[in-house]
């Protein structure tokens, strides 16, 4: 459905867990986060329930995330149901990519071929740098898998984080080379309780094009999409581009987002929240308040005036 501002809304970004098994440092703060009680968290059922009236409300694109959506217990269940019960037209998920090479299979069973795997470093003890914990071995293992299995498209995303690996740039570009992949370099955002790290470690996207004169961009990139497309010819993938801060695309921003304990959010970097959650639990009429929310979705964010979030990111799913 259209937006006060006639945005076609049509995009559902779904977390469906706060817990990850990782601690990125631009993500997570370093204490560690307030777990939700499991009472907060959305059951399936009631997550079944939300998408089918997000889904009334025009909703025919999907994205699973997290905290890692991996962790959540039976998820190929849920992606399964989904796909029963509603008509999605893009489904796919954002996974840190530790657990995946033991859960590609059921989830591709389940209806999920589209898949966003977050990747910021090719090294091993910088990765331990930036997660704190886990392996970039398993990972690395999670795409060959996805790879494997036939999964597509397979996008990379990389968190530009000044000074840890910004020089690593050209190696992942360098991926594009002979692999069917799109690596994405996204801008850090101060959200949450790190946001002091996400403005003291940004650096903007136009570093990339700086650094890599070679890309060229591709023309007739879908509007609504929040990454600047680009390739280097010759090479068998591409490139995107995700800058909220240095290039907005508010203008285009076509989602919406359900966190796990059932607030809605109609702008990841506004503090705004709905809660589904306690309307459906009390039984009062939650099509309406989705519908109302959607209308009156914010033009923009204001990062740029010193704007922030006061939720983590993996209380978000970004
Ligand atoms: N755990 C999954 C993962 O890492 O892919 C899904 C959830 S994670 C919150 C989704 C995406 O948000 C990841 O690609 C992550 O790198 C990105 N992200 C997290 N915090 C961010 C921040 N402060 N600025 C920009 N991107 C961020
Ligand atoms: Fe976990 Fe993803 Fe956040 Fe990293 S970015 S801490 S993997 S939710």
């Amino acid at each position: 459905m259209k937006d006060q501002f006639g945005r076609n809304i049509h995009y559902l970004r779904l977390s469906v867990t706060d817990r990850c098994n990782l601690r990125c440092r631009y993500c997570m703060p370093k204490e560690g986060i307030q777990k939700e009680r499991h009472d907060e968290i959305l059951s399936f059922e009631e997550i079944l329930q939300l998408v089918s009236l997000f889904v009334k409300a025009g909703i025919d694109k999907i994205r699973l995330t997290g905290g890692e959506p991996l962790v959540r217990k039976k998820l190929p269940n849920l992606i399964e149901a989904i796909n029963r019960e509603n008509s999605i037209r893009d489904f796919s998920i954002t996974t840190n990519g530790i657990l995946l090479k033991h859960h590609a299979k059921e989830i591709l069973d389940a209806g999920i071929s589209r898949i966003n795997i977050s990747l910021d470093t090719m090294k091993a003890s910088k990765f331990r740098e930036i997660a704190q914990i886990g392996d970039l071995k398993d990972v690395l293992e999670g795409i060959a898998t996805v790879q494997t299995l036939g999964f597509k498209p397979i996008k990379i995303n990389t968190v530009l984080i000044k000074g840890v690996n910004d020089d690593e740039i050209e190696d992942f570009i360098n991926l594009t080379r002979h692999e069917d992949l799109e690596v994405r370099f996204i801008e850090l955002m101060p959200v949450g309780g790190n946001r002091g790290y996400s403005r003291t470690h940004f650096m903007p996207n136009t570093e990339v094009l700086k650094r890599c004169p070679d890309l060229i961009p591709i023309s007739g990139t879908d509007k609504s999409s929040t990454a600047s497309k680009y390739l280097i010819p010759g090479y068998r993938g591409r490139v995107g581009l995700i800058s909220p801060n240095s290039h907005k695309f508010c203008g285009a921003c076509n989602r919406v987002r359900l966190t796990a304990d059932g607030k809605m959010k109609t702008c990841l970097l506004s503090n705004e929240e709905v809660d589904l959650k306690s309307a459906l639990r009390r039984n009062v009429s939650v099509e309406e308040l989705i519908r109302k929310n959607i209308f009156l979705k914010p033009g923009d964010h204001h990062l740029e005036t010193g704007g922030f979030v006061t939720r983590n990111m993996s209380a978000i799913g970004g």
